[in-house]
């Protein structure tokens, strides 16, 4: 089956996700399961589980992700942030796991100057505390492919693959590869050529069964720009031939596929258009 979605809100409650999903005919989702711009952080309620469940169980879709908040930055120098991105870290994957939330998706961190192999270590270092603070659930932890703007981690497979190799327990995380990332930070999916070496090169350093959820975003910024700036479906520089060899790759089959283009704020339903998009390509294949 085809596990494709974008990112719900969750205004109104956790479930009006699951909702919104339901209504565009995604059997894949993602949401933030608390505000993601504060450190404040968000409990949830027996009810609100329950209500989760009850309307999952309703919706049929069971591939659903969170997305951590982008204030957590587990290679931060800085002791207090450091502090506050585990403790937000730890919270994000207690909560998911009480929601039977699959994924956690995190952006690994900025090293701020610290120095891109030190904080790498530091990532992986700090992932082991929270594994050890936090039960082991069917909940996993994502490492997201990063664009690299500024001080980031995780714009290469290898930095992914060198913070993997210091987790101890390898079997609680994944990668999510997300398409405008990975192609701002130099790896190209354009043609078919193109696309089949940077997932040869994504198996040989990470292993495709590594990778276990996908972002579907088109770039506003070409190859190796390292800015990150998510286009429309077919209209940034990746272009259309990127996402048709996504669509119809056999080994992603079961990988739930996301979208995370701009929303838009007129009348225009840009998800509505971008998953149009996107299933149409599977039809034109076969
Ligand atoms: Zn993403």
């Amino acid at each position: 089956m085809l596990l494709l979605g974008a990112h719900f809100s969750i205004a109104g409650g956790l479930h009006q996700a699951l909702l919104a999903a339901k209504q565009y005919g995604c059997t894949a989702l993602q949401l933030f399961t608390k505000n993601s711009n504060t450190w404040k952080e968000r409990i949830v309620t027996d009810e609100e589980i329950d209500r989760f469940r009850q309307v999952r169980e309703e919706v049929g879709i069971t591939a659903i992700a969170s997305h951590t908040s982008y204030l957590i930055n587990l290679a931060s120098p800085e002791g207090q942030k450091h502090h506050m991105s585990k403790e937000a870290l730890i919270h994000e994957l207690e909560r998911s796991a009480s929601l039977d939330i699959s994924y956690v998706v995190l952006h690994p961190g900025a090293h701020m100057e610290s120095g891109e192999e030190n904080g790498c270590l530091k990532i992986a270092e700090t992932i082991n505390e929270v594994f050890d603070r936090v039960p082991p659930r069917e909940t996993k932890l994502l490492l997201e492919t990063t664009a690299g703007q500024g001080t980031n981690i995780g714009y290469t497979f290898e930095q992914l693959a060198l913070i993997i190799k210091h987790i101890k327990d390898k079997n609680r995380v994944g990668i999510c590869f997300d398409t405008c990332h990975t192609f701002a930070a130099g790896y190209d999916i354009r043609t078919p050529e193109a696309y089949a070496k940077t997932m040869e090169k994504f198996d040989e350093i990470l292993g495709l069964n590594n990778l276990q959820l996908i972002h579907l975003n088109d770039s506003k910024k070409g190859l190796g720009s390292r800015i990150d700036r998510h286009e429309h479906i077919g209209k940034g520089m990746i272009g259309s031939a990127a996402f048709k060899e996504i669509m119809n790759e056999k080994r992603l089959e079961n990988v739930p596929k996301i979208l995370e283009t701009p929303k838009g704020k007129g009348e225009t339903d840009y998800d509505k258009i971008n998953l149009k998009v996107l299933r149409n390509m599977m039809v034109e294949r076969y």
